[in-house]
């Protein structure tokens, strides 16, 4: 790559660039005058407690707003600002406006843990709980108001470094989770290590598991796993109310799911909250479905 790195957080760019980086820096352009736009926009997800079905947080996933392509998914533009150290302005916005949204609600008597998630990047960055800390000053928040999700592949491109950042990160009183946990190439050494409190189940072992014996198995596994190690394990990509009844009888402790709710405009979460009925509270905890 062409961009270099410059301790500011900032990308400077060689004079000897190569040919596909012209596309590159338009794109790089195009994401800053985005921010100075204001064409970010803020999605939330409800994380939902799977025994009770109470709403205990929410996940901020961001989305893009441009002006001639719609809304752009995160998955075209992530890997790019990782590349080009964007990413640390844009976790930066997604950090203040998740404080923003958190302290609002806070204020409405409704109290959520917020999740924001963190790429390499953002874990290399020595600067990031100072930025933090600034954040929650501003906002008036507890750090434990804040989970920050992390991939195994992003821990373990740095291991070391990663580790002093999490633990900076944890001593300050954040949660911190393991995203997308059982896809990455990783040792699971690290979950004795590190300072973590959550492990989430990637979605691609959740979605069909109801007719995927081999899925169920590994979810299984997965909260025992977690909760042998003292954590609280979520699932991601609840699609049915079946796989939610199978995960609560597996004692998995939250879920998000298209289900429950996809991501929706941070100032509509009110209004949805205010709407959510879960499945019976007499159907649950549902464990009469695993025998
Ligand atoms: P992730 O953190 O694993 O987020 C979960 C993704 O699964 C989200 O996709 C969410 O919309 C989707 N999902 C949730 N429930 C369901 C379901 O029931 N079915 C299906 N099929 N999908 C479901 P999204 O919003 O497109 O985000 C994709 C990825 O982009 C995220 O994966 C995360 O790695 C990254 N991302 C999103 N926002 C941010 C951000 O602010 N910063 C960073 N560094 N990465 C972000
Ligand atoms: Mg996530
Ligand atoms: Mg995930
Ligand atoms: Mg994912």
């Amino acid at each position: 790559y062409a961009a270099k790195q410059r301790n500011d957080g900032a990308v400077a760019y060689d004079a000897a660039m190569d040919k596909s980086s012209a596309k590159s820096l338009s794109l790089l352009t195009e994401l800053r005058n985005a921010i100075e736009r204001d064409e970010f926009r803020l999605h939330v997800q409800p994380k939902i407690r799977l025994d009770t079905g109470e709403v205990v947080g929410v996940e901020s996933l961001v989305r893009w707003a441009h002006p001639e392509r719609g809304n752009v998914f995160p998955d075209e533009f992530i890997p790019f600002a990782e590349q080009t150290g964007f990413i640390r302005v844009l976790t930066g916005w997604v950090l203040d406006q998740s404080a923003a949204l958190c302290s609002d609600l806070q204020r409405q008597g409704i109290h959520l843990k917020i999740s924001v998630n963190l790429s390499t990047r953002d874990l290399l960055d020595q600067d990031l709980p100072a930025k933090f800390k600034e954040i929650l000053t501003r906002h008036q928040l507890a750090a434990g108001s804040f989970c920050l999700e992390i991939t195994e592949s992003a821990i373990m491109d740095d291991p070391v470094r990663a580790q002093l950042t999490l633990e900076r990160l944890h001593a300050m009183g954040v949660d911190l989770s393991i995203d997308d946990f059982g896809t990455g190439y990783s040792s699971l050494a690290y979950l004795k290590r590190l300072p973590v409190d959550e492990l989430k189940i990637d979605k691609s072992f959740v979605l069909n598991m109801e007719n995927d014996i081999g899925d169920t198995k590994i979810v299984r596994s997965t909260i025992d796993l977690g909760h042998n190690m003292g954590l609280r394990v979520v699932a991601e990509g609840i699609e049915t109310e079946a796989v939610w009844r199978l995960l609560a009888a597996l004692g998995c402790d939250q879920g998000q799911g298209y289900f429950m709710s996809r991501p929706i405009a941070a100032d509509k979460l009110v209004g949805w909250i205010a709407a959510w009925t879960p499945p019976a509270r007499s159907a649950l905890p549902y464990s009469d479905t695993v025998g």
